[in-house]
């Protein structure tokens, strides 16, 4: 798409792309908790294919394709995303079974049991977790797994200021037997359930906060730019204050029917 055919929307978009892809993950999540989670999954063989899906540059996909032999599919709506997963997989020499596509979350482009693992990190919101889980399961095998990270409510109740920050930025945001309740009734036996500790976020921010000088300086007097640092600073800052009452937490179930 050349520059001149972009609305207005389409360069704001792409403003917040260029800011995300200056880090390894555009979403709040780490190695060691990439692994945590794939520790609870069982029988993959290299016969095995995973998708990961709203992969990013593919930072956990890497995880994932160093720490099993399978197939893996990364999967994201972004091009630029998509193009550094595929860089990075060859850096890391994995690239005959490590590779991203761009694909909708919404149309995925696999067939009924095609896959033993539905992988999506900080991602699943895009399309919102029931719905998500509900629409992706044919594609698992029986005895297949799903594992997702997810924002949750801690407590039934929360101070207004947060409950509406979050009413307007997501609403699907929920409490955790709620969630494990979705995935239930979308087909899958909740196999874990555990917080992801409170580091994921704020190291999320950190790095966030490092890459705001270098994006500011080159978007001075960008009213998108400004606009969206602020409204990052102001999420980091509500985090901060009320860390108590909400996370990201990972839900990995499986396919018994
Ligand atoms: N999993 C990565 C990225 C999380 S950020 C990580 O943990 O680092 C969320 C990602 O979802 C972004 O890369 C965004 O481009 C992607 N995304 C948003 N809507 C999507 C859709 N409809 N289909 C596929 N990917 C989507």
């Amino acid at each position: 798409m050349s520059n001149e055919k972009q609305t207005i929307h389409d360069f704001d978009i792409n403003i917040i792309y260029e800011y995300f892809s200056g880090t390894d993950r555009q979403g709040p999540g780490n190695t060691e908790e990439t692994l945590k989670a794939l520790n609870f999954i069982k029988g993959l063989t290299e016969k095995s294919k995973i998708a990961d899906i709203g992969c990013g540059t593919g930072g956990q996909t890497m995880t994932l394709g160093q720490n099993t032999q399978c197939e893996i599919v990364g999967i994201d709506v972004w091009q630029d995303f998509i193009t550094r997963l595929n860089q990075n997989s060859i850096t890391l020499n994995l690239q005959d079974r490590v590779k991203g596509i761009v694909g909708n979350m919404e149309n995925l482009p696999f067939q009924e049991s095609e896959l033993d693992l539905i992988w999506s990190e900080g991602s699943i919101y895009n399309i919102g977790f029931e719905r998500g889980l509900n629409e992706w399961r044919k594609f698992l095998k029986i005895g297949g797994y799903v594992a997702v990270t997810e924002n949750t409510w801690f407590s039934e109740e929360r101070p207004n200021e947060i409950q509406e920050f979050w009413r307007k930025a997501y609403s699907q945001i929920d409490t955790i037997p709620n969630k494990v309740a979705q995935m239930q009734k979308a087909g899958y036996l909740p196999i874990a359930t555990y917080m992801l500790p409170e580091t994921i976020w704020t190291d999320y921010y950190t790095n966030q906060a490092m890459n705001i000088d270098a994006f500011m300086k080159k978007h001075k007097g960008n009213k998108t730019a400004e606009e969206f640092a602020s409204s990052q600073r102001y999420e980091a800052e509500l985090y901060n204050k009320y860390k108590a009452y909400y996370g990201y937490m990972f839900y990995i179930g499986k396919r018994i029917k």
